[in-house]
């Protein structure tokens, strides 16, 4: 049994019960029957259930929300009125993306024979998720895999699990086979369980770096295949010819929003040293107007972290950092897990503050002297999730967002999304897409099929292509 706590007050929201980790592989063996059924839609029908679940998350938005900002202590617009309308949107993609997931025809490529290129699931996906954006996730996990055709098991984080226990309730509601979307609950052991579990062909995992390897380790006997979606540091680079103001709003709503519980959220703002001074402050302005608050109330920007645990985390990082503190830098009293939006200014770029993946609202500044500097610092992390670039010379922002490594570059902005994008990382940010047609993609293989179309008597048509 989980308790789960309302990081907003410390209250005790609910208990949900943990899978037994034995239980784990008759869950498995439900989702590969419903796979056989499911193999055999055609992808008009998998993408009509599709479009009906979007539909039904769209009119459970009240409970959905209730459930996510319980649980994580998000403001409840932000997820209502943001993450959620996302979601769906995410949902109907993959309804779209499931009717265009072609091979190609390949046509005459040995003679005598037509080859022709089809795509196919790959079977049971088992799926592990993180607590910061649960239902999202969940829906990152699960859309694209279903929209392939494959059964999904999915294991949120044992904090935030109901978001996606309402989501496969949803999905059963839409009219998806028994046992297509499954749930198991749990810690580390669930999720070992189901990565190793003999009945599961593919693992996909969003979670810390560490956690990433751990479950890389586990589909290692299994051969299976993997899709990492790990941690980040993204840098901010801002240069000389930038908007300073623009850029600190920008920078700052990517550093604290979710609380800065967010693998794109902006880390490290690298600076040209001429106008390092007066960054540094506008950023301090910026961070100084981000209201910590009731998940309830409309005026609150952000909510608290998400555990006692992980502020007492976040708070060692900030009272070990190098460098001054110009802002916060200290939990805020009171019965929530809150911490006071912080900045740090004249980091050392070898230093913890600087290398390791905070997961709350902590900014530090570095200033630099070029771009080649810029880009050697902004490389400089073992990460390589996300990043922006702040100029207003376009041709210097495509120059350095080509030299860095990191699955994404915004250039004058720092976090928007969008469906249609793929998102995912380098290094040890982990490998795989999410959303786009490439994550459908990834949750299916290519075969090829050769038909022999020479007269039977033609024997000699075959040689290597
Ligand atoms: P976490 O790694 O602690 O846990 C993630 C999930 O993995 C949980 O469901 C957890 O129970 C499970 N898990 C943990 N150890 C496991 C093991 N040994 N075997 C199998 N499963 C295991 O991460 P978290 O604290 O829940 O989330 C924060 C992390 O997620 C951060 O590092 C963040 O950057 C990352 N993240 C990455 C992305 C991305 O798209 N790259 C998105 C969101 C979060």
């Amino acid at each position: 049994m989980t308790t789960l706590v309302n990081p907003a007050d410390g209250r005790t929201v609910a208990d949900v019960p943990d899978t037994p980790a034995g239980e784990v592989a008759a869950v498995v063996q439900t989702a590969r029957e419903a796979f056989e059924q499911w193999r055999e839609a055609t992808p008009g029908e998998r993408a009509r259930v599709l479009l009906r679940l979007a539909d039904l998350v769209e009119g459970d938005a009240e409970e959905l929300t209730r459930l996510e900002v319980e649980e994580t202590g998000k403001p409840a617009a932000v997820f209502r009125d943001g993450e959620l309308p996302f979601a769906i949107d995410n949902l109907r993609f993959f309804a779209g993306a499931a009717r265009s997931l072609e091979g190609t025809g390949a046509g005459v490529l040995s003679k005598g024979y037509t080859s022709v290129l089809v795509r196919r699931p790959i079977g049971v996906v088992g799926s592990i998720s993180p607590w910061n954006f649960p239902f999202i996730m969940a829906v990152w996990k699960a859309g694209p895999a279903l929209a392939a055709g494959n059964a999904v098991v999915i294991k949120p984080a044992p904090r935030t699990p109901r978001t996606t226990l309402r989501l496969a309730e949803l999905f059963a509601a839409a009219g998806a086979p028994d046992g297509l979307l499954q749930v198991v609950t749990g810690g580390a052991d669930v999720g070992q369980a189901l990565v190793t579990d003999p009945g599961v062909d593919m693992v996909s995992v969003t979670g810390s770096t560490e956690t990433g390897r751990a479950v890389m380790r586990g589909a290692v006997d299994g051969l299976k295949r993997v899709h990492l979606e790990l941690g980040g540091k993204a840098p901010a680079l801002v240069f000389a010819d930038a908007a300073l103001e623009h850029m600190a709003a920008g920078v700052v709503m990517g550093a604290t929003y979710n609380t800065g519980q967010d693998c794109t959220a902006a880390t490290r703002v690298y600076i040209d040293r001429s106008r390092y001074g007066e960054a540094v402050e506008a950023l301090r302005d910026a961070l100084s107007r981000v209201r910590p608050g009731d998940p309830w109330e409309a005026d609150s920007d952000i909510g608290p972290l998400i555990s006692a645990e992980h502020r007492d985390r976040v708070d060692g990082f900030v009272r070990r950092a190098s460098g001054r503190v110009v802002w916060g830098g200290a939990p805020i009293d009171g019965p929530g897990f809150y911490y006071t939006p912080t900045l740090i200014a004249d980091a050392d770029q070898s230093s913890e503050i600087v290398q390791s993946e905070i997961f709350g609202p902590v900014l530090v500044a570095v200033p630099f002297d070029g771009e080649d500097e810029a880009v050697r610092l902004a490389n400089d992390t073992p990460y390589g999730l996300a990043s922006s670039v702040w100029s207003a010379d376009v041709s210097r922002a495509l120059r350095v967002s080509h030299r860095l490594d990191v699955g994404v570059t915004w250039v004058n902005d720092h976090l928007p999304i969008a469906s249609e994008a793929p998102h995912g990382g380098v290094k040890g940010s982990g490998f795989g897409k999410d959303m786009s047609q490439e994550a459908v993609q990834e949750y299916s293989v290519t075969r090829h099929l050769m038909i022999k179309h020479a007269a039977p008597e033609a024997r000699d048509s075959f040689r290597p292509a």
